[in-house]
């Protein structure tokens, strides 16, 4: 369901991520550099993304936005109030 309320954020803990391995976390690592050089971003602990992130992200892994949230909230790299949060919009 859309929007009626403001979804709780996505939130990345950069630090985290930083200590995953390489192997499962590269593609996410190198995403969310890639924002933060966007942004100009480089002092955060922490990292806001779009929830459309989440829907290209999803695509990149290769699994459904609903599993990929719950796998990165396994890793510790985002918000467990995260899950539940990304619109699935199956195609
Ligand atoms: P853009 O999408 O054209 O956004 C231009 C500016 O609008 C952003 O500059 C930011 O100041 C503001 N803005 C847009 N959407 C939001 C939002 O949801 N929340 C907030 N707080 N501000 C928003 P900024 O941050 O310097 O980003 C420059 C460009 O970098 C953006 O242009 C976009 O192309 C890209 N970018 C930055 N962050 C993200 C992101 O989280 N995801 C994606 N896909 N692109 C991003
Ligand atoms: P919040 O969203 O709960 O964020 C809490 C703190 O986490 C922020 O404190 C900031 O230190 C950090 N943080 C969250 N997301 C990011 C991020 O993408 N990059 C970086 N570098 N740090 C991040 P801060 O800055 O004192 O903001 C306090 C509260 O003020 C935020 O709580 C939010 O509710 C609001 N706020 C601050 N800046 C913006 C903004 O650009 N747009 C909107 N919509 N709200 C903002
Ligand atoms: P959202 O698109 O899901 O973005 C969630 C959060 O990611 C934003 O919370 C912000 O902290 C971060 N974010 C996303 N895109 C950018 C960006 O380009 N630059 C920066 N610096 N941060 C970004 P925020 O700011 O509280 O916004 C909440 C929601 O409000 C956003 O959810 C989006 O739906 C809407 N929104 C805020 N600003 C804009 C805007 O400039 N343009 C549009 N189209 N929507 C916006």
């Amino acid at each position: 369901a859309a929007a009626a309320a403001a979804p709780p954020r996505l939130i990345l803990d950069l630090e985290a991520l930083q200590h995953l391995d390489a192997s499962e976390a590269g593609p996410l690592t190198r995403y969310a550099a890639t924002i933060q050089a966007q942004r100009g971003d480089y002092n955060g602990k922490v990292l806001s993304i779009r929830q459309d992130d989440m829907r290209t992200l999803a695509v990149i892994y290769d699994e459904s936005p609903t599993t990929l949230t719950e796998r990165f909230i396994s890793w510790g790299v985002l918000n467990p109030e995260a899950k539940g949060d990304v619109e699935v919009e199956e195609t």
